[in-house]
């Protein structure tokens, strides 16, 4: 799974798949230049994020472990745990991406050059 820039949805978001770091992003984006550390500790807030999908998580999980897999509380708890350690580093980047998704919004067909020239018609008019 790969997340791509919230502005252009062309560039990646990271650098390298899981296995290559869980935080291993681009600066900016490849593509367009959108900046991803908008401000130092962008990413605090995302942890909040992270915490909010482990819960949903957590809470979705053991109501589908006990009522539809009718397994036991005991066991719906040790699956969720389990799996929830395979799931982390896809959280962690998924509320990253859910963040930045937040604070940048979607420019089809953005790049440099097109925003310079929106920047001097602005500056005509
Ligand atoms: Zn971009």
């Amino acid at each position: 799974m790969r997340w791509k820039c919230p502005r252009c949805h062309e560039g990646d978001l990271f650098k390298t798949g899981i296995a290559g770091g869980v935080y291993n992003m681009h600066k900016e984006c490849p593509h367009c230049k959108q900046d991803f550390e908008m401000e130092p500790g962008f990413y605090w807030g995302a942890m909040y994020m992270g915490y909010a999908l482990s819960s949903g998580y957590m809470l979705v999980g053991f109501a589908i472990c006990l009522w539809i897999l009718k397994l036991s509380p005991t066991a719906s708890f040790a699956l969720l745990i389990f799996l929830g350690i395979i799931m982390v580093p896809f959280l962690a980047r998924f509320a990253r991406a859910i963040w930045i998704n937040l604070y940048v919004s979607y420019e089809p067909h953005s790049h440099i050059e097109n925003h310079e020239h929106v920047d001097n018609q602005t500056d005509k008019k």
